[in-house]
C-alpha cells in the first residue's frame, strides 16, 4: 500500500503554520484561544472525511468516532475493544510559534541544515545521529526563527491520515474508533477536562513519542516535598545562647543530602531522585521544596522519610539547633501509568503485534517525567504512548522524517484491523 497517498506530509505542513502556543501563565482554559485555531480545521477536517459526530467542546477538545466497518451482529459477537488515539495540538511556550514555515527536504544529502531564516542554526547528522537515517529520504525542519511544532502536530497529522485511510478502506474490518485532540498539554493541563464518560473508549494510545519503534508505557512516580525548618528568632544584639538560624540550618540539611547518589544529574535509566527546586524563607523559618522521583511508587515515601531523617540528624546532632524543629509535608503529584497499564496486557499484546506487523522492532523505555498519558491512565483510561518520529522537539532545530509520521500511520492501522 502506498501510504504517502494519505497525506500525512501535506496535513503536517499545513498544521505547523497555525500558531497554537500554550502559556503556562495563564489561567484561562485552553491556556490561549488560538490552539482553538487548529482545532476548528480538525473539527471541518474530520466531518469532511466523514467522521459524522466529530464536536469541539467550549474547552476545546476535539472528539470524533472512526465508524466501526462490522455489522452489529459481528461486533457483538467479536467485541472488539474501544481504542482511543490521542495527540495535542498545542506547542511549547519555550520556543516561539508564530509564523512557523515548514520545509519540506526531499532527498535529503546527509549535509548539515542551515536553516535561511536564522543561518546560526544548523541541524547536523553529529549532532543528531538519527537523522542518517534519512539520508535520501524526506525530512521537516522549520527556517530558523521558530520550532517546528512536530511535538505534537506530528501526532495530529497522523491521525487525520488514520481516518482518511480508514474511511477511504471500508473494507478493513475494525470496531468503532474514537479519536481525541486535547489542548494544553505543554503546561501540563492537557487531561484537566477530558470527558471520559462521552468518550466510552476501553484504553487509548498518545502519538506524542519521538523515534520510531519508541513505546512507552511507564512514567515517574512525582510527590513533592516541603520540609519546614523553624528557627529561634532573638534580637541579633542579644543573640548569645539563644538564636537559633534557620538558614544555617537549612544550609547543613542541603549539604547533608547524597551527592554522589538521589540526584537527577547522577542518575539515569530507572533510577530515581530527590531534587531540591526551591528554597525561600529567613532567620526564623525556611522551607525547601523537593521533587521526590521514582518509578516505584512505594520507594518515594522512603526518599521522604530518609529526607526527615537527615533534617531531624541536622537538628538534633547540633547543640546550637536543639531548640530549632523540622517537619516535612508531602504533596502527591501523579502516579507512574505502568501500575494501570499492567492491569491491561490486551492493549500492550495488541500494539506490539501491530509494530511487528509493520516490521518495527519496538523500544520499550521510561519517561523520566510524566505525561498526559499518566494523567489520563489514573482518570480512567490506561494510556500508552507510541512514536511519531518528532525530533529535537521545543528548539528551533526540531525536524521530523516523512517516513516515520507514515509509518506511525500503518502501525495504528494495524492495531485497529480484525482478521
Ligand atoms: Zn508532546
Amino acid at each position: 500500500m502506498e501510504w504517502s497517498a494519505y497525506g500525512v506530509a501535506e496535513r503536517f505542513m499545513r498544521y505547523v503554520q497555525i500558531d497554537t502556543q500554550s502559556d503556562p501563565n495563564s489561567t484561562s482554559f485552553p491556556s490561549t484561544e488560538k490552539q482553538k485555531d487548529l482545532s476548528r480545521l480538525l473539527l471541518k477536517e474530520l466531518k469532511d472525511l466523514g467522521l459524522a459526530d466529530a464536536e469541539m467542546d467550549a474547552n476545546g477538545y476535539v472528539m470524533a468516532t472512526i465508524p466501526a466497518t462490522m455489522g452489529t451482529e459481528a461486533l457483538e459477537t467479536i467485541k472488539p475493544p474501544v481504542i482511543c488515539f490521542c495527540a495535542h495540538v498545542d506547542t511549547a511556550p519555550d520556543c516561539s510559534g508564530t509564523n512557523v514555515k515548514p520545509i519540506l527536504h526531499q532527498q535529503y544529502s546527509g549535509a548539515p541544515i542551515v536553516l535561511p531564516d536564522d543561518p546560526s542554526q544548523i541541524i547536523t547528522v553529529d549532532k543528531y545521529p538519527y537523522l542518517k537515517k534519512f539520508i535520501g529520504k524526506e525530512i521537516i525542519t522549520a527556517s530558523g526563527k521558530t520550532l517546528l511544532g512536530a511535538d505534537d502536530k506530528a501526532g495530529v497529522a497522523i491521525l487525520v491520515s488514520l481516518a482518511a485511510y480508514l474511511m477511504q478502506h471500508p473494507q478493513i474490518k475494525h470496531g468503532p474508533i474514537k479519536l481525541l485532540f486535547t489542548p494544553d498539554e505543554e503546561v501540563g493541563r492537557g487531561a484537566d477536562f477530558i470527558d471520559f464518560k462521552k468518550l466510552q473508549a476501553d484504553f487509548g494510545f498518545t502519538l506524542d513519542g519521538g523515534q520510531l519503534g519508541a513505546f512507552e508505557m511507564e512514567s515517574f512516580s512525582a510527590d513533592q516535598l516541603i520540609l519546614t525548618i523553624d528557627g529561634v528568632m532573638a534580637h541579633p544584639g542579644a543573640a548569645k545562647g539563644i538564636m537559633q538560624n534557620a538558614i544555617k540550618i537549612a544550609a547543613d540539611i542541603i549539604a547533608a543530602l547524597p551527592k554522589d547518589k538521589w540526584c537527577p544529574e547522577q542518575t539515569a535509566g530507572k533510577e530515581g531522585f530527590v531534587h531540591p527546586t526551591r528554597i525561600q524563607g529567613g532567620a526564623e523559618q525556611v522551607q525547601i521544596e523537593f521533587l521526590i522521583r521514582d518509578f516505584d511508587t512505594s520507594s518515594l515515601a522512603n526518599y521522604e522519610a530518609r529526607i526527615l531523617e537527615i533534617a531531624e540528624s541536622v537538628v538534633h546532632q547540633n547543640l546550637h539547633y536543639n531548640r530549632s524543629a523540622v517537619q516535612i509535608q508531602v504533596k502527591q503529584q501523579y502516579r507512574n501509568m505502568k501500575e494501570i497499564i499492567d492491569q491491561y496486557p490486551q492493549m500492550i499484546e495488541l500494539a506490539m503485534a501491530a509494530y511487528r506487523k509493520a516490521g518495527i522492532e519496538p523500544v520499550i523505555e521510561p519517561i523520566r517525567g510524566g505525561t498526559d498519558g499518566s494523567r489520563m491512565s489514573f482518570m480512567g483510561l490506561p494510556t500508552a504512548n507510541v512514536f511519531t518520529g518528532m525530533q529535537a522537539i521545543h528548539s528551533k532545530q526540531e525536524w521530523v522524517g516523512v517516513a516515520d509520521m507514515q509509518q506511525a500511520v500503518q502501525v495504528l492501522a494495524y492495531m485497529v484491523e480484525i482478521n
